[in-house]
């Protein structure tokens, strides 16, 4: 079994992750990305839960942090970038869980 990751770095610019068995506040599944949270570069994740839900729900906070980099304001509201992340996550992860081939490809060594 994997390691929990403690944090990840999105150009030099490092998130903390921990993993909690009960979330207070923010949603029921992982903290979002966003106020106080994402200022202090923290994402919670609820231990209590499948290990593929886990990990989705990381993948979810993540994306949550990613969309808030990009700046993005094609959300009209919180809950519509909710639902796309929601819909698109199971997806993601899917991808790269069952294409080895393309995960290879897609983080081959040197060619970032
Ligand atoms: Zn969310």
């Amino acid at each position: 079994m994997s390691v929990r990751p403690k944090q990840y770095d999105i150009d030099g610019d490092v998130t903390t992750i921990t993993y909690v068995p009960k979330i207070d506040g923010g949603s029921a599944e992982g903290y979002p990305t966003s106020g106080d949270a994402r200022r202090e570069g923290l994402i919670r994740v609820r231990t209590k839960q499948t290990r593929w839900d886990e990990r989705a729900t990381l993948l979810h906070e993540i994306m949550h942090d990613c969309l808030m980099r990009a700046g993005i304001r094609t959300f009209a509201t919180l809950k519509t970038e909710e639902l796309f992340i929601t819909l698109l996550e199971p997806y993601l992860l899917s991808v790269l869980r069952d294409n080895p081939e393309l995960r290879d490809y897609l983080f081959e060594e040197g060619a970032r």
